[in-house]
């Protein structure tokens, strides 16, 4: 996301933020339909439910991650008024596809790049073909900022609309930005692949008591999160702009580690993933889908090895309890479901060695696994 690939860019409380904005400016109303995929996590829907209309899930692909193009047609309707096609940890989703189905029934597609900017369909980078597309600056993204949200577009009218929405925000209380600067310094600090257990039990204590910002916001049937007004926090901004000039740098690392976990881990371990035909994946986590997903999460946390289960429900990290509060149906995604009980992911930030590759590595070739 060096500037001339995002251009001009709006700047937000969250990526969810970013979101409903170029939501509101496809001229989404209160009422009407928004295609998701399942396997997200609930930032997503509560976007799409910040403007009062209705996530409708669509299936991913078999044996996938992304969006199915013959989902989404089968699920279409009028009360659809647009699509958010998400590349899921960097793999390309088949915009191709995905365009020609949103494009037949005249609806915008937006991109969720949260997980990627430098990927690429059929040459072109993603986020740029679309209505607008939007990113995320939070802990696991690609640019890890501290928590923010950016749009931009390639369409003048699309940023105009932006611009003018932007006039009527805010910025969070300084006390906010202040949590965030404390936890931005400690992410610094703590997050390495060898500590990622214990801090990531910390973290989610700290959050629960209020004293770290969480990722994820309680769904409530009416309430709209004060994040929904709010502009991204000054300190972050900064960092983005100084980030995206390291931006590529975080792609050449990203692509040395997943190229040394596409070579290293046993195919007969693991499922690795297979970008399409035609298109480039930069991952921001590297998925494999595994036979016993509990043991091997279990074995990592033994040996300090950082190993990610998400997403490990369809709208992550809603158990079937909470889906009726996102409009989720169980069963209606099946694909998603049985994606979260078979994926782990591993790490490809910068504070990925080598040699903890290489620990993940002999990992997941260790015999037996459990
Ligand atoms: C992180 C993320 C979001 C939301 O970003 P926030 O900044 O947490 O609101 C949306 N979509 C995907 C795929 C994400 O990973």
């Amino acid at each position: 996301m060096d500037e001339n690939v995002i251009g001009q860019r709006f700047t937000y409380y969250r990526g969810r933020v970013a979101m409903a904005e170029l939501l509101k400016a496809a001229g989404v109303r209160k009422g009407d339909e928004v295609a998701i995929q399942a396997f997200t996590c609930v930032a997503v829907p509560e976007a799409v439910l910040s403007i009062g209309a209705c996530p409708v899930y669509i299936d991913i692909e078999r044996d996938g991650y992304n969006m199915a193009s013959a989902s989404l047609a089968g699920r279409l309707t009028d009360r659809i008024k647009a699509v958010v096609v998400q590349h899921t940890f960097g793999l390309p989703a088949d915009l191709t596809a995905l365009g020609s189905v949103a494009g037949q029934a005249g609806i915008p597609v937006i991109e969720d790049c949260c997980h990627t900017y430098h990927s690429r369909v059929g040459g072109a980078l993603v986020g740029q073909n679309c209505f607008g597309a939007f990113s995320s600056v939070e802990w696991g993204k690609p640019i890890a900022a501290g928590i923010g949200g950016v749009a931009w577009s390639g369409h003048a009218e699309v940023r105009e609309k932006l611009a003018v929405s932007l006039t009527h925000f805010t910025p969070p209380a300084t006390a906010r930005g202040l949590k965030l600067w404390l936890q931005l310094l400690a992410h610094r600090v703590l997050y390495r692949p060898s500590w990622y257990w214990p801090v990531r039990r910390a973290f989610k204590l700290l959050a629960r008591l209020g004293a770290a910002e969480g990722n994820y916001n309680a769904m409530a049937e009416v309430a709209v999160a004060p994040d929904f007004h709010w502009k991204m926090v000054g300190h972050v901004e900064r960092r983005v702009t100084r980030m995206m000039r390291e931006l590529a740098d975080i792609t050449a690392h990203a692509d040395a580690v997943a190229e040394r976990y596409r070579t290293g881990i046993r195919g007969l371990r693991a499922v690795h993933p297979s970008p399409l035909p035609g298109t480039r994946a930069v991952y921001v986590r590297y998925p494999l889908r595994v036979a016993n997903k509990p043991a091997l999460l279990a074995a990592a946390r033994k040996a300090n090895v950082e190993l990610g289960d998400w997403y490990s429900t369809p709208i992550h990290p809603l158990g079937p309890r909470d889906w009726a509060t996102v409009a989720y149906q169980a069963g209606s995604c099946p694909e998603a479901e049985k994606r979260c009980g078979e994926v782990v992911t591993l790490p490809t930030h910068r504070a990925t060695r080598m040699r903890d590759v290489d620990r993940a590595i002999t990992l997941f070739n260790q015999d037996p696994i459990h």
